[in-house]
């Protein structure tokens, strides 16, 4: 029934030289994310997605995808018609066949100017005919249907669906960030929300291989899949992080172990960083939402870091972050039972103002840190995660 998607983005603040940039690296990226599913181009101002799939399921893909593509303002599953008012009845009423609905209106966009009616014209002309045909109301404020027309240079396209994206910038827009990604709900959301600045997100995820079961690390890996939707790829690390852990339970006291984890959590991050010349380390705090997330114990963790530390989480509650979770499509996975690598040798109650004199005195009792650091990165494993 249809033959394409258009897609119109959000072009608020971007104009002259860095429009055409925004343009192009959206164009490739949903060429890229799209693969052999659709043929993308530009179209006066929009994209255009010819759909190279009938199948209903991978179009519905194609839909959940550009959903949380950055970049993508809105966009409608269309079908073309010729430059002529007649095709374009034509197509209308193919669509409207099978279609219940009550009251509707037309919306025509002409940016082809050369074309014979007004946009105006073409409203009127389609829905007298339509609210004849049909005995349907015309609702100009608040339709239950709105019938999209769009005229451009060499065709015109129709749509009743149109789907709200996230905006934002297209991955690639800006520099590259590692985040912090646990199984939990926040840290994908922060990612996220990362991405949706144009960020690429190299993702580094810690794990105990005596409680992570393969489970647990499918879930991450789940994760990251579900992020490269956005981002076209993922680049995981997985780091052990059992040796340090069992070093840690040695010399430091129970109530300081969560941010002891953290502080060697960011020190590997660093060198992550480094290496894939990233620019910031993201994670997926929120102040006061659990012990280690007190202004103190972040002010401890994050003095390790050497590049800016971005947490996006930082002032939503927990319903928000759910929300978003929710519509990002993160959240269903994140609640899959899993030990967390930290969850385990945890005190009931653990200190939540560390000082940071404190925390690197405590520090120093950690035989062979740099050793174990060095081991935990030559032992990790990279992986490369697409969406499908
Ligand atoms: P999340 O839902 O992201 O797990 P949380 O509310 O459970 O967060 P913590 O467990 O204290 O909070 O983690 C705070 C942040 O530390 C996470 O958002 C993440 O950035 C980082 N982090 C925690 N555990 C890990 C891990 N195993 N691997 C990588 N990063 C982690
Ligand atoms: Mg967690």
């Amino acid at each position: 029934m249809y033959d394409c998607i258009i897609v119109h983005y959000s072009e608020i603040g971007i104009k002259g030289k860095n429009r055409v940039m925004f343009e192009n690296r959206l164009k490739r990226n949903l060429s890229m994310a799209l693969g052999n599913r659709a043929r993308v181009y530009k179209r006066y101002g929009r994209l255009v997605c010819d759909l190279l799939t009938k199948e209903e399921k991978e179009i519905e893909e194609i839909i959940s995808l550009l959903k949380i593509t950055p970049g993508v303002a809105n966009f409608g599953l269309a079908k073309k018609a010729r430059l002529e008012f007649e095709n374009i009845r034509q197509v209308v009423f193919s669509l409207l066949k099978n279609r219940k609905f009550d009251s509707f209106k037309v919306l025509t966009k002409r940016s082809y100017k050369e074309f014979p009616m007004t946009s105006l014209e073409i409203n009127k002309a389609l829905g007298e005919e339509i609210a004849a045909k049909f005995g349907k109301r015309i609702d100009l404020k608040n339709p239950e249907l709105t019938i999209h027309v769009e005229i451009c240079e060499k065709e015109s396209f129709v749509y009743l669906d149109k789907f709200k994206g996230v905006g934002g910038l297209p991955v690639g827009c800006s520099g590259k960030v590692v985040c912090l990604l646990s199984g939990g709900i926040d840290s994908p959301t922060a990612a996220f929300l990362m991405v949706k600045r144009g960020c690429p997100v190299v993702l580094i995820h810690f794990f105990n291989k005596t409680i992570n079961t393969r489970q647990a690390l499918k879930k991450v890996e789940d994760i990251a899949k579900v992020l490269a939707k956005a981002q076209i790829k993922s680049k995981l690390y997985l780091i052990p992080f059992y040796k340090l852990q069992t070093e840690i339970i040695k010399v430091v006291p129970a109530k300081y172990r969560m941010v002891i984890y953290r502080r060697l959590m960011m020190e590997i991050a660093n060198r992550i960083a480094r290496k894939e010349e990233a620019k910031a380390i993201v994670t997926g705090d929120s102040i006061g939402q659990v012990a280690s997330q007190t202004l103190e114990n972040l002010q401890c963790i994050y003095a390790v870091a050497e590049y800016p530390v971005f947490a996006p989480l930082i002032g939503m509650n927990k319903e928000e972050i759910v929300e978003l979770a929710k519509t990002i499509g993160t959240y269903e996975i994140s609640i899959r039972p899993y030990q967390d690598c930290c969850s385990f040798m945890i005190a009931e109650h653990p200190a939540t103002k560390m000082s940071l004199n404190l925390a690197e005195e405590i520090e120093r009792n950690i035989k062979d840190k740099s050793t174990l650091i060095d081991d935990a990165i030559k032992e990790s494993k990279i992986l490369i995660l697409k969406w499908t």
